[in-house]
């Protein structure tokens, strides 16, 4: 019989949790797993008491939904969707929705949107955010591809994301195609340069300031009651107090190498692939990349000297003030590559996107929630067409509040050769981004020298003209 509102197949941790949050909210959810035995043991344990069914084969699981059939993918990202969906496709009807809410690559979910299409299927991709503890208790939900599957699904997806301000769902249609799991991608990617900065000031209270663990766990304490407000900060400063079974700091003996899943990089592929300038989130994935090279750092640790005799003579106080705005000026301008990132995106594929409903669906449920992405939205509620989020008054006056501090960060962190591969790029973009003339008419020269490649003058915009600059036929 027909009871279930919704299926959801890929019992891991993600869909799970995913399940015990719908059920929470009233809908009857039909789960199936390709190990059918998991099914049993969700049914038989976490499901347990609950609304939730279960199927023994994907027949099963079709014939117990409700019209149209709504079924979430919660499976690997790659083959095994396009194996479910194919699976599926047979066993559905016209008007019946697939929605994958696993980490697709956008150009996956495109790609799948048209073959739906053509089957007569709606097919959508959301972007799921905030790990486990998000799917259980309120993601951030960001879902796209075919608007005409968003009037059904639309009460469950918002029922079950985040909420913020006065119960605003983190949770809206972001756009055509594969604009919902490129949103999400560009999340992942924020997510990367959120890190890193967090990781450069650790770095420069570290080893410029000497602090100690509990110091630097105050200062980041006291940095969340600030603009900087946001899980990334609170739960550094928790990982600082931390204290290992042998009563020290567990912090200090994990090994200085990171990992990484992929999605920053696509991110930074995106950014090169559509020439936008997302430069901080490029240094992030190359920050990572770097660490991970620990054994050839080692080596080199050994024959590769920095600056010698340095000692922080000035105010401590006054340069950790500093470093929280070098902090917050490189995140904005974080967030304003972002947004310049998705805005390209949007013309390339000519998805309209709602960029204040994005830094609505971000504002709570996922990694990088902050009260920061309140402000963004203010901006885009202000300007629906904001060029740049540094255009705003709002967001230039505070990197003008910060830009001393700023500087000085970078100069002294410079000075005592500490790394600071984000905070030196935001201030480089910055600097570029705030310069009538750059020296790219150098660079068009030596293009137009060595290659004929042209050049426009100054007094002639559109007129591309070549100069022989040798004198030579
Ligand atoms: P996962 O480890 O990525 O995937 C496990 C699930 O995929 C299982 O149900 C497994 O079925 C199924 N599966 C794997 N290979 C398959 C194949 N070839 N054919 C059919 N089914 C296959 O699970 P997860 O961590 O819960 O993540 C689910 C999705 O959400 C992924 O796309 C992930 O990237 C995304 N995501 C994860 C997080 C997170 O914090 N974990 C956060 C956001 C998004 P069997 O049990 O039969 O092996």
């Amino acid at each position: 019989m027909a009871q279930a509102d919704i299926a959801l197949i890929g019992l891991a941790v993600m869909g799970q949790n995913l399940i015990m949050n719908m059920n929470d909210h009233g809908f009857v959810v039909c789960a199936y797993n390709r190990t059918v035995s998991k099914v049993h043991d969700f049914l038989k344990n976490e499901a347990k008491g609950s609304k939730v069914i279960g199927a023994e084969s994907l027949e099963d699981m079709v014939s117990k939904l409700k019209k149209p059939r709504r079924i979430i993918l919660l499976v690997k990202a790659g083959q095994a969707v396009d194996d479910f969906i194919d699976k599926l496709v047979p066993l559905l009807e016209s008007g019946d929705i697939i929605i994958d809410g696993g980490n697709s690559e956008y150009r996956d979910t495109t790609r799948r949107c048209q073959s739906m299409k053509e089957k007569g299927l709606l097919f959508v991709g959301s972007g799921v955010s905030g790990g486990e503890e998000g799917a259980r208790y309120g993601p951030s939900l960001m879902p796209g591809g075919h608007k005409e599957a968003w009037p059904h699904i639309k009460d469950i997806f918002q029922s079950i994301a985040a909420k913020v301000g006065t119960g605003e769902p983190c949770c809206d249609w972001v756009g055509d195609e594969g604009a919902g799991h490129f949103v999400k991608m560009v999340h992942n990617g924020i997510e990367y340069g959120d890190m890193q900065l967090i990781c450069e000031a650790y770095h420069l209270m570290k080893d410029v300031l000497g602090m100690d663990h509990d110091e630097m766990a105050k200062a980041f304490d006291s940095w969340n009651k600030t603009e900087l407000d946001s899980f990334l900060i609170e739960i550094t400063a928790n990982i600082l107090k931390f204290h290992d079974s042998d009563g020290t700091h567990l912090l200090p003996k994990i090994r200085d190498s990171a990992g990484q899943k992929g999605t920053g990089k696509w991110t930074a592929i995106s950014a090169l692939e559509y020439g936008t300038p997302v430069t901080l989130i490029g240094e992030a994935v190359f920050a990572r990349c770097l660490s991970s090279l620990k054994d050839e750092r080692v080596e080199a640790s050994r024959s590769l000297s920095g600056p010698q005799g340095v000692k922080f003579s000035g105010d401590k106080a006054a340069f950790l003030e500093d470093i929280r705005k070098a902090l917050y000026a490189s995140k904005i301008i974080s967030y304003a590559q972002g947004f310049m990132l998705l805005r390209q995106a949007a013309k390339e594929f000519g998805w309209t996107l709602n960029y204040g409903g994005i830094a609505l669906m971000w504002r709570g449920g996922c990694i990088i929630r902050s009260v920061f992405l309140g402000k963004i939205k203010e901006a885009f509620d202000r300007d629906a067409e904001l060029q740049n989020l540094l255009l705003d008054s709002f967001f230039s006056n505070a990197v003008q509040d910060c830009q001393d501090s700023w500087r000085r960060t970078v100069s002294t962190g410079v000075q005592h050769g500490i790394p600071m591969p984000c905070f030196t790029t935001a201030l480089s973009f910055y600097d570029g981004y705030r310069h009538e003339k750059l020296p790219a008419n150098l660079l068009q020269a030596q293009r137009d020298y060595f290659g004929a490649h042209t050049y426009e003058l100054l007094s002639k915009p559109g007129k591309f003209i070549h100069t022989n600059w040798t004198g030579h036929g």
